[in-house]
């Protein structure tokens, strides 16, 4: 096992585990009283497998949680600090959001919009998404926000999934210094779609836009709301929103999640995790498109009176070094970022990062991937300078907020690169064989989740069948979250990658992130790909996609050499992949994800299934040559 980061005391705090382990309802009825409710529950938990119900017969609002709760204390406090990616910069205080907020709310009202009616929201990242999703959450409408970088087709696939009464969207937005044409995008998007009443446009970028009949301008409708709007007492269960998945692994699946219990989740694991003070400057880069950008850039931060930093366009706009500038020039305390950004950042040298001013992070975050062991000693090292906690939090957009993360706000324990330590307290996860057995220490197998948690999604939106069988078929009364991993003689997870990439060979089960972070550790690579395609003989075969970093040595046979030594040595030969293809780039998610599925679809010539939340076609093209190139040597 890697060496450990002896950071802190050492300490569990064993008090509040005990309790969550002794009786887990009540420990999480004891969190929920964090917040504000209108009338307390009856009961905090109601578990018919595979529905829970947290909080029942509670009445609360988000959006009361995440604004009116400040209003006393932190009016002036600054909730938003937002930086466009011109360089334009605004700053919302906790009193502008309310307000803000509760016009829009007004002008839902007045378009006929009523509790559970669904709001499709697809914007730029600008303070008037938060806006619009807490004016929603303010009167009961379920928001279902879609990644403004989607085409026509995927925002008409999911606006017709929700059956959206009412579309937000803007002109445009900025991406890369070039305008999307946001607008135009929804036009053809909801054509043949009676059921959407309204659209409201808000003036981003004043490019052109047509007007039709149904369009309402954010501007107009704003002038006319008053201010004051009451936040709607809510059933716990309400559905505060719909959001769906990242596609990583396929067809993107409609998660629906309540109020109280995704709320209580994410006051808790976002104060465990990241300590959160009045006097921190939290930024987040996540897109709001995204869960991580809804539970922690949107409703966390604003639970606690947080200041934040939202950051409009791409993180490496103009150049390599914006999201350094960023912390920078907003003295940002604790970052939180993805594995597939850092590794970026990490190709192009640590001179970068070094020549700005980092000294006021305390605390740095990783969600989305397995983080290379490589990859979070340099961001510990260059980033953090060697001060700063990793913060590895695995979860889901379906487990609502954080699952498995050491948690600096509770206790200091010694850190292992490329572990995310333990699940948080009030959470149950073991990894179990396929009978779901657990297995003995440093045995891989599937991660579950054993018990119900306050985040959890509450079902796929209309689907409770494809809920029972995606999450819940695998293993009776246990939650299947499709990862593959390893829980260490200390206790500590490692998540591996996803269960249905395990790679197979010769009896052998390896886990992608194992082979990918060996490959990764190689100081010329910047990133990489691995995955099994079927093979007459083997049954299957290991291949590798390697992308290098700038400025170091080009692909050659050597280097190949190299990294196949390196990955006997380190692994083993069982782990030798058949071909290393050199590539630019790999396919990835929208939100940053490498989408391994798409490289076995090419290589074995198989279809290559859905893939709306692909980012850049040209990966693609890319890999589909390499694999050609291939063939035609091997045919020579
Ligand atoms: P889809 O479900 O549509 O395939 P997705 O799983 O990528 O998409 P998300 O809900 O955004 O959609 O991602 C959750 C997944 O991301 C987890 O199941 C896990 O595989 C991976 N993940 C998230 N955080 C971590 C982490 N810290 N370490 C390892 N893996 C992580
Ligand atoms: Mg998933």
């Amino acid at each position: 096992m890697p060496e450990t980061y002896e950071i802190g005391l050492g300490n569990y705090d064993t008090e509040t585990r005990k309790s969550a382990e002794s009786d887990f309802v009540s420990f999480w009825g004891k969190q929920a009283e964090s917040l504000h409710w209108f009338s307390k529950w009856n009961n905090v938990l109601d578990w018919d497998p595979p529905f829970a119900k947290w909080f029942v017969g509670g009445k609360i609002n988000a959006s009361y949680n995440a604004l009116d709760v400040h209003q006393e204390k932190r009016a002036s406090k600054p909730a938003i600090l937002w930086e466009g990616e011109n360089g334009e910069s605004r700053t919302l205080t906790y009193r502008d959001l309310w307000v803000q907020v509760q016009k829009l709310a007004n002008a839902l009202k007045s378009l006929g919009v009523e509790k559970e009616d669904r709001v499709t929201i697809y914007l730029p990242m600008v303070p008037e998404l938060p806006i619009a999703m807490l004016a929603c959450s303010r009167i009961g409408a379920t928001h279902t926000v879609v990644f403004s970088g989607f085409s026509a087709s995927s925002i008409r696939d999911r606006i017709d999934d929700s059956k959206s009464k009412i579309v937000i969207t803007a002109d445009g937005g900025y991406r890369r210094g070039n305008i999307v044409k946001l607008k135009d995008v929804v036009d053809e998007a909801i054509k043949d779609f009676d059921f959407v009443k309204n659209v409201i446009v808000l003036e981003r970028t004043k490019n052109q836009i047509t007007i039709n009949q149904k369009d309402k301008l954010w501007k107009d409708l704003m002038n006319n709301a008053s201010e004051n709007c009451e936040a709607e007492p809510l059933d716990s269960l309400h559905p505060l929103y719909i959001l769906y998945t990242s596609g990583t692994t396929g067809k993107p699946k409609g998660v629906l999640h309540g109020t109280g219990g995704y709320l209580t989740h994410l006051h808790s694991t976002f104060k465990w995790a990241f300590d959160i003070k009045d006097s921190d400057v939290f930024f987040c880069t996540a897109d709001i498109g995204w869960v991580t950008g809804h539970s922690y850039v949107v409703y966390a931060p604003l639970l606690h009176g947080a200041t934040e930093v939202m950051y409009e366009g791409a993180p490496d706009f103009p150049d390599a070094s914006r999201m350094w500038d960023v912390i920078q020039k907003y003295k940002v305390s604790i970052f939180y970022t993805t594995p597939t950004a850092l590794r970026m950042f990490m190709k192009f040298g640590d001179d970068i990062p070094n020549s700005f001013d980092l000294s006021s992070i305390r605390l740095l975050g990783t969600v989305g991937e397995p983080i290379n062991p490589e990859v979070w000693k340099w961001y510990y090292r260059v980033i953090g300078k060697e001060k700063c906690p990793i913060i590895d939090t695995w979860w889901q957009t379906e487990t609502g907020g954080m699952m498995i993360s050491p948690l600096p706000g509770l206790e200091t324990i010694p850190l292992k690169p490329g572990s995310g330590t333990n699940p948080v307290p009030g959470v149950f996860i073991s990894v179990v064989d396929e009978k779901g057995d657990d297995v003995p220490a440093n045995t891989k197998g599937y991660l579950v989740i054993k018990k119900p948690w306050p985040g959890m999604l509450l079902t796929l939106w209309g689907d409770d069948e494809k809920y029972k069988n995606v999450y819940w078929s695998k293993y009776k009364n246990c939650y299947y979250p499709g990862d593959y991993a390893i829980k260490d003689e200390d206790g500590y997870f490692w998540l591996l990658g996803r269960a249905d990439d395990v790679l197979k060979v010769a009896g052998h089960r390896i886990g992608t992130a194992e082979l990918e972070s060996c490959i990764v550790s190689h100081e010329d690579v910047a990133e990489s790909a691995v995955c099994g395609i079927p093979d007459e003989v083997k049954g299957e075969v290991i291949i590798s996609f390697v992308v290098l970093k700038e400025n170091c040595s080009k692909p050659s046979t050597e280097l190949k050499k190299e990294l196949i030594a390196k990955i006997r040595n380190d692994i083993g030969a069982i782990a030798t992949p058949k071909e290393i293809y050199f590539v630019s780039k790999l396919p990835k998610t929208r939100s940053g994800k490498i989408m391994r599925r798409l490289l076995k679809a090419i290589a074995s010539n198989d279809k290559i299934g859905d893939v709306s939340t692909l980012e850049d076609g040209a990966a693609v093209t890319e890999v589909q040559n390499a694999f050609e190139e291939l063939q035609k040597s091997m045919k020579k």
